[in-house]
């Protein structure tokens, strides 16, 4: 009799909570992976992202064969396949236990309630374990038993619950005899996607995520605070796409901070300090996600905005899409985003609210454009950030704060040089013009006039909300 791991949003060995549980147990482990081409095209999870999950298995493969696990991955449709395919390969190997890390989202819960029914009636059983938070979800409420929905009470109360807890990792299984039971190789896991061009930045797997959190903490840290908002700058840890499909764990982060502030929680290196409110934000957007499964339907945080009627334009969409919009700064975000298949914070919110709050377009259509192209994309953060941005959400901006995409530009790079690197056909103007060129300066170099007046648009949008709030309170 076998027990098995079903690996899920958490390709790692080190730190992982259903892994290292079905080490413990008293049978030997066989390991498991559904990649679900027809449920990434339902979430709009995009190419390089699904590519990138399939680098980061491959590498995990061989991390699990090294203790003689075998991964036995297979190809399915969608969700209710997985679970179907689940239920064979226990009986196949005669697996009595299947552990597993739970996952928040509405149709992650669904098939997995769905799989403990399956599982019961072949008599056999899954446990699930706490992973996707460092604090349980449902355990940081309000003094009414309710969820927050704002995120400096959260974090207040998170920070107090966190410190007084034990946080400790979870050990990898040790090496276990060999099974008679052929792994699926790394080229078939591997074929079933091929890289994008943006694949080619981001070396996959948990060794990498480690490096990169090591030579975060010992050489950008200290500089976090006064330079994350500047784009030009590397700094920021860029670790996102590794929590994004778990190759390495949020908590693994906090407690690397931790250690390098000497276990400080609210004092010492305010560079560390800023990064762990950053993963509390993380922290943050998983719980709405989870107790407010509605937000999975589409639905705005803020309901009074669903009134409002956002514009689908898909000519004006395109533009915004391409990097076109004859707003420098947006432009070289939006270039950054298609290149990289990643974009600098600071950036996510210039482009997100200019796409909202400017050209007045339906948040859901960034949303998704944001989840097909983010190898990072992950429904709770992306949701959260669209949210905010557009002022449907739960600790949004405010419908009247509009970014002035050049202001943001003039204050967040200054010289211009992030601009020239992503718009090249800019990059012979100088820090006053770069911004926003004159009309000469852009025929010349080939690049748009403004898609949109700052100012009017932005007091349309404006009137817009005015008349959802008023229509909402009717
Ligand atoms: C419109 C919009 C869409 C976004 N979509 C995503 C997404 O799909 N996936 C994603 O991981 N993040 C998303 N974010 C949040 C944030 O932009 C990225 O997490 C961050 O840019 C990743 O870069 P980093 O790893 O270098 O971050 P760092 O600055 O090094 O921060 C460390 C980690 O903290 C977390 N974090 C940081 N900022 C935020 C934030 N504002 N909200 C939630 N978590 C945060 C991330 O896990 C990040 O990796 C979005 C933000 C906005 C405004």
């Amino acid at each position: 009799m076998l027990n098995a791991i079903w690996f899920r949003n958490d390709l790692r060995l080190y730190d992982n909570p259903a892994l290292c549980a079905a080490g413990q147990s008293s049978h030997p482990i066989v390991a498991f992976y559904f990649f679900t081409p027809e449920q990434f095209r339902l979430h709009d999870v995009g190419e390089t992202k699904q590519r990138f999950i399939l680098e980061t298995l491959a590498e995990l493969q061989k991390d699990l064969a090294a203790l003689n696990i075998p991964l036995i991955a297979m190809l399915s449709s969608d969700y209710s396949n997985s679970e179907n395919l689940l239920g064979k390969l226990c009986d196949r190997y005669n697996v009595q236990t299947v552990f597993a890390n739970r996952e928040l989202e509405l149709n992650e819960r669904i098939r997995d309630r769905a799989a403990v029914q399956r599982l019961e009636k072949a008599g056999k059983s899954i446990q699930f374990y706490q992973d996707q938070t460092i604090l349980p979800v449902g355990e940081v409420l309000t003094a009414e038993g309710t969820p927050y929905r704002v995120f400096t009470p959260f974090k207040r109360a998170w920070l107090k619950q966190a410190a007084a807890t034990t946080l400790a990792s979870a050990p990898p299984p040790k090496r276990q005899t060999a099974l008679d039971i052929e792994p699926t190789s790394v080229e078939e896991i591997l074929s079933w996607q091929s890289p994008t061009h943006a694949n080619r930045f981001w070396q996959a797997g948990s060794h990498e995520a480690f490096k990169r959190l090591d030579n975060f903490c010992n050489s950008v840290i200290d500089r976090y605070q006064r330079e994350r908002d500047l784009p030009s700058l590397e700094s920021t840890s860029q670790l996102s796409p590794y929590l994004g499909v778990g190759a390495i764990s949020l908590r693994t982060c906090l407690l690397q901070a931790l250690q390098y502030n000497h276990h400080e929680w609210d004092s010492g290196n305010q560079g560390i300090l800023t990064w762990i409110n950053e993963l509390i934000w993380r922290e943050f957007y998983k719980n709405l996600s989870y107790h407010y499964p509605e937000l999975s339907k589409g639905e705005a945080f803020n309901s009074a905005t669903k009134h409002i009627p956002w514009s689908r334009d898909t000519e004006i969409l395109q533009r915004w899409q391409k990097g076109m919009t004859g707003f420098p700064l947006v432009d070289a975000g939006m270039r950054q985003l298609n290149h990289l298949g990643w974009m600098h914070n600071r950036l996510r919110m210039v482009t997100a609210m200019f796409l909202t709050k400017q050209l007045f377009i339906d948040w859901h259509l960034g949303e998704a454009y944001f989840m097909q192209n983010l190898i990072d994309a992950d429904y709770a953060a992306n949701n959260g950030g669209w949210q905010w941005s557009a002022s449907t959400g739960a600790d949004a901006a405010p419908y009247f704060r509009v970014f002035n995409p050049v202001r943001q530009s003039q204050r967040f790079d200054a010289n211009g040089d992030f601009i020239r690197k992503w718009v090249p056909e800019l990059a012979g103007l100088g820090p006053r013009q770069i911004h926003d060129p004159s009309p000469i300066e852009r025929q010349i170099a080939g690049y748009p006039l403004p898609i949109v007046d700052h100012k009017s648009s932005v007091e349309y949008v404006k009137q817009a909300f005015k008349t959802a709030q008023a229509m909402e309170s009717v």
